[in-house]
């Protein structure tokens, strides 16, 4: 995951201290809304400058404490550090923000209107973040539960269709929502160069894991390097630290 921390984008300081928020049921998505340039999928120096932007109207115009979301993704994938993680978002509306965090795509409902296959995986990495830092499986829209349009069409239709990943992945298959999380196997899955490659139903349900989450592997049941490799991309997507070992840390992340 591509992160751009708080004192990357000079972020200025919260207004007064942001409220604990340790766990949630989810994540609720949203879109700026109102007119953001095509020029800003240009050049990710535009991104900085609407980050800021955000931010500055936030605390004052709003008189809010801070930018209002947890986190941020912009057409290029990256994924901006808004309030950040484990802390009470200002985007849901008046009592909605306990039950979920926010997550802001760099979208408007005039100019840039569609999201980059770049920006879709922003917002998983996003998602997956919080997930590792307290949110819960639930994904939904600023617009459920709450009367506005956001967070747009486009959005929310790829949000309904269950947040389907483009390019060589099949855009029908929906990612399933939260499945049961099945016990971690009891063995630490990891492929060690020179040594026999572990195999069994443990490895095989990992490679289908991860298949099902739209990565390229082969559901063989031996962990082998490319499982290995893929292991890494998918828990720098979660937030874990990126070892290649499958321990019941980067199991739980990933249902
Ligand atoms: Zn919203
Ligand atoms: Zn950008």
């Amino acid at each position: 995951m591509d992160l751009v921390t708080r004192a990357e984008w000079r972020a200025r300081r919260p207004r007064s201290e942001l409220t604990a928020l340790p766990s949630a049921r989810g994540t609720k998505l949203h879109y700026v809304g109102s007119f953001v340039s095509p020029d800003l999928a240009k050049s990710c120096a535009r991104c900085l400058d609407t980050v800021q932007g955000i931010q500055a109207y936030h605390q004052d115009s709003n008189r809010w404490t801070d930018i209002a979301y947890n986190l941020l993704v912009c057409p290029h994938g990256k994924v901006w550090e808004g309030r950040g993680a484990r802390v009470l978002s200002a985007a849901n509306g008046p009592g909605l923000n306990s039950g979920h965090y926010a997550v802001c795509a760099l979208l408007g409902d005039r100019g840039l209107v569609q999201p980059t296959a770049a920006m879709l995986r922003g917002i998983h990495d996003a998602i997956g973040y919080l997930r590792a830092r307290g949110a819960g499986g639930q994904v939904l829209g600023h617009r459920d539960g709450y009367s506005t349009s956001c967070p747009g069409p486009v959005l929310y239709g790829w949000l309904q269709r269950g947040m389907p990943l483009g390019g060589q992945r099949d855009d029908t298959t929906p990612i399933p929502r939260r499945p049961a999380v099945p016990r971690w196997p009891g063995r630490y899955l990891e492929y060690r160069y020179g040594k026999a490659m572990l195999r069994g139903q443990d490895v095989a349900a990992w490679q289908t894991r991860c298949k099902q989450l739209k990565y390229t592997i082969t559901v063989d049941g031996a962990y082998g390097p490319t499982s290995a490799a893929t292991t890494r991309v998918l828990q720098r997507a979660l937030g874990v630290a990126d070892d290649g070992v499958v321990g019941p840390k980067t199991w739980a992340a990933a249902w």
